[in-house]
């Protein structure tokens, strides 16, 4: 893997410019190639993490090191934060605490941290937790896409995951032990560690084992080689196969060392030598092992997420260029002379393919790959606008309301996200209701202060709230906890995907909003979105023009899809535009060297294959021609965010897959700019 290395992207959340530097020369000790971000209080962390404001193209960490005691946001409330999001959850947190604050320790394991370093840090321990974190983890971030999608569509290990750890909750050891006095010895000595609290419950056979189905509750096992029915590594063996996944510590005798060896190198946890237990010793190896195998649990769940994510953009990227064909072509049918049959033909397709439009750019929302364009809009306006829309989807069985309230509902939102969040919503609520019922969607501004603001993603301020209540199925309470997770479903084949909520979820964190979620079997569910309200005044952008606008200048349309090219030059000469077009940068420039001179606007696409991107083409032939217009588009991919220039949906950047009206549109919005 070594020509895959990349550095380490860190994030150290710490106040202290004295610990900062500690941290930093600790890591250059430990010989890890890392790129250190460091932010000085809590809110900052989260922002970070989120990506939001000054950090909107900030690397996501593969690790955290976490200071506790900080100004603004407390480290607490910041693991907890990060702990409780979906999508953060997954990056190992090092807690960083002094060095008499054993209960913060303790405290922070409850909250599923994943190592922790006192201060002052102590160099060679440092170094030991991130080489050991690293093992497991960085190794596979730098993993190529080809593996990430394999183990996407690995299925999951038959046995039950493990047990989340929590504080104050006893760790479950099992002992393998013919021996009394061992078993005695181990009883005492895990029975007087401060470290965590144990239960010990013995075995002194492997056919025990057998019988039993039950070990999936035991946190670890901890065994003797040499027992009545089975010696040496072979007893290792049977136990593994029996205890489904648990991590294995083997006891050796100091003369069965070498099988101690063999064991671990066939998997198991650690190896402790009988003659030299010592409470400590083997307190720790018991909650180090428990600990690797959660973080191997949590990785794996990790790794099928950021599998999806991949997978999902990568084929919504591509499909979106078909779509945009299909939908194109389709439209400019439409208006060619044809029997309702065909004409009728036609426009389903034209629905379908908005209908596969929308999905796309639900995995794309939901893998966080769709450029996010917030500007302040009112929230009633969006429900206003969708309402229409939404009563088709209900059907005339399920009655809509809507409770508006009379202002102050201006929120910093993405438009087209809020309207997929409330048609998320619709859905649920219209599967909940087969037999018909209501769904009232409602506004108000609310104060959230400290004592209400409860919930992990909760905080106080001004916002405005959306409710969406059905009079549905309700929700059963073991399901509750589970619906916002990506892929969750309860419906049929075909009915649901499991990307609803996850989705809306998303939309919801990237607003920095937060939702609540109450449900009653068979009478109804409500979800609550609260999002910052805005203190920007509203300025209402005109709408778009429906006539499709044209013109007589000559544009450039540079595109690698022959279909899309053969669109948009087909819907552009319509509307009675000279257009000249290229299958890559490269076409491009020589056509330029001809008809460089006629060229009024540029039009390119952003991904291209042959080695000069939109993006440089467009530099090129600014330096050439310096007042060029130029046009970007791209079938969303968030490389080129965040990059020198910035790309404005419906300014200069258009969406794939886009509608002959919104090309017609911006092409000619782009031209009459100044
Ligand atoms: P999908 O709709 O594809 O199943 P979602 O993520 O939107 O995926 O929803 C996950 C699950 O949450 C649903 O399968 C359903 O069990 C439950 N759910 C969501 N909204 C409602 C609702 N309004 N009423 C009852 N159950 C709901």
């Amino acid at each position: 893997m070594s020509n895959q290395l990349r550095p380490v992207e860190i994030l150290m959340v710490e106040d202290s410019p004295t610990d900062r530097l500690i941290a930093v020369e600790a890591l250059k000790q430990a010989l890890i190639i890392n790129n250190l971000h460091t932010v000085e209080n809590g809110i900052e962390a989260m922002a970070f993490l989120r990506r939001e404001g000054k950090y909107a193209t900030a690397s996501r960490p593969d690790l955290i090191l976490l200071d506790l005691n900080l100004p603004k946001k407390d480290g607490r409330e910041v693991l907890i934060e990060i702990k409780n999001d979906a999508f953060l959850r997954f990056i190992p947190v090092v807690v960083l605490t002094t060095s008499d604050a054993e209960e913060d320790v303790i405290s922070s394991y409850g909250h599923h941290a994943n190592s922790f370093v006192k201060k002052p840090v102590d160099f060679p321990r440092f170094a030991e937790i991130i080489h050991s974190i690293g093992d497991y983890w960085f190794q596979v971030v730098t993993l190529p896409a080809e593996d990430a999608i394999r183990r996407a569509t690995r299925s999951e290990p038959a046995h039950p995951p493990a047990p989340p750890v929590r504080v104050g909750q006893a760790l479950r050891v099992l002992l393998v032990e013919d021996d009394p006095s061992s078993v005695l010895l181990v009883r005492d000595l895990l029975a007087d560690s401060a470290m965590a609290h144990f239960e010990v419950e013995a075995v002194s056979r492997v056919q025990e084992l057998r019988k039993r189905s039950d070990l999936s509750r035991f946190d670890i096992v901890l065994t003797d080689l040499g027992l009545p029915d089975s010696q040496g590594l072979d007893t290792y063996r049977q136990v593994r196969s029996c205890v489904a996944g648990r991590p294995v510590i083997v006891l050796t005798g100091l003369e069965d060392e070498a099988v101690g060896l063999s064991a671990l190198r066939e998997g198991a946890q650690d190896y402790l030598v009988k003659g030299e237990l010592t409470g400590r010793a083997l307190a720790r190896a018991v909650r180090y092992a428990v600990d690797k195998k959660s973080i191997e649990e949590q990785l794996r769940q990790s790794q099928r997420l950021e599998a999806i994510g991949q997978l999902a953009a990568g084929i919504a990227h591509d499909f979106n260029n078909i779509l945009t064909i299909i939908q194109g072509q389709s439209q400019l049918l439409a208006t060619a002379h044809l029997t309702p049959e065909s004409a009728t033909a036609v426009n389903e397709i034209v629905d379908a393919t908005e209908r596969a439009a929308n999905l796309t750019r639900q995995l794309l929302t939901f893998s966080r790959q769709q450029i996010m364009h917030p500007r302040v809009l009112d929230l009633n306006d969006v429900l206003g606008d969708v309402a229409r829309m939404l009563r088709r989807l209900l059907g005339a069985h399920i009655s809509l309301e809507l409770q508006l309230a009379a202002e102050g509902t201006t929120v910093e939102a993405d438009v087209s996200m809020l309207e997929q969040i409330v048609m998320n919503l619709a859905v649920n609520a219209r599967d909940a209701m087969p037999g018909g019922g209501k769904l009232t969607l409602a506004t108000a501004v609310v104060n959230v202060d400290r004592a209400r603001a409860t919930g992990p993603d909760a905080y106080p301020g001004r916002f405005v709230r959306l409710t969406a209540s059905d009079t549905g199925s309700g929700i059963a309470p073991d399901v509750l906890p589970r619906i916002f997770e990506p892929f969750f479903t309860t419906k049929d084949v075909g009915k649901g995907v499991g990307l609803g909520l996850a989705t809306v979820f998303s939309v919801v964190q990237q607003h920095r909003g937060w939702i609540r979620v109450s449900s009653e079997l068979r009478a109804g569910t409500r979800f609550e979105i609260f999002l910052p309200a805005s203190t920007t005044a509203l300025v209402t952008a005109p709408r778009p023009v429906r006539p499709l606008a044209g013109g007589h200048e000559t544009v450039l349309i540079v595109e690698d899809e022959p279909g899309v090219r053969r669109l948009a030059t087909l819907a552009l000469t319509r509307g009675g535009y000279r257009v000249l077009s290229a299958g890559s940068g490269a076409e491009a420039l020589t056509l330029w060297n001809t008809h460089g001179r006629d060229v009024d606007l540029l039009f390119t696409d952003l991904v291209m294959p042959d080695g000069i991107s939109g993006l440089q083409l467009a530099a090129l032939l600014l330096e050439r021609r310096p007042g060029l217009k130029v046009l970007f588009t791209s079938g969303y991919s968030t490389d080129f965010v965040g990059g020198e220039r910035p790309l404005h949906e419906g300014v200069n950047f258009l969406q794939k897959p886009y509608t002959l009206v919104n090309l017609a549109t911006t092409v000619r919005a782009r031209l009459d700019a100044t």
